[in-house]
């Protein structure tokens, strides 16, 4: 029988599209931007013009010019961390129950919903 790679272990994702995430570690730490694209299976994010990978194409009739195209690369979500929008920092957060009985997550540091 052939054998596959392991898939990554699955975690909970708490991070939404168009969340605001700062990367924690490695060559893009620091950087801040909005999540594009929450790609569950291998624990990952595509983050706006972060982890940014130039892509070479040459000119062709149906590309039109060639030249050096800058494309988002994805991140895992271990290495980012929520902004909360409220206090504007990177932070921890936690799950709570609503009074409508929605989840939403609660900023640590200054116990606002970031969820609106
Ligand atoms: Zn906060």
């Amino acid at each position: 029988m052939a054998k596959y790679k392991k898939a990554p272990e699955p975690v909970k994702i708490r991070l939404r599209k168009n969340d605001l995430v700062e990367v924690t570690t490695g060559k893009e730490q620091g950087k801040t931007g909005k999540i594009l694209k929450v790609i569950r299976g291998k624990n990952q994010v595509l983050i706006e013009k972060v982890n940014l990978i130039k892509r070479h194409t040459r000119p062709s009739p149906t590309t039109g010019q060639g030249g050096i195209v800058e494309k988002e690369a994805p991140v895992y979500v271990s290495k980012v961390k929520l902004i909360c929008p409220k206090c504007a920092t990177s932070t921890r957060f936690r799950i709570t129950v609503t009074g409508e009985g929605k989840k939403a997550r609660v900023c640590l540091k200054c116990k606002e919903l970031i969820d609106g």
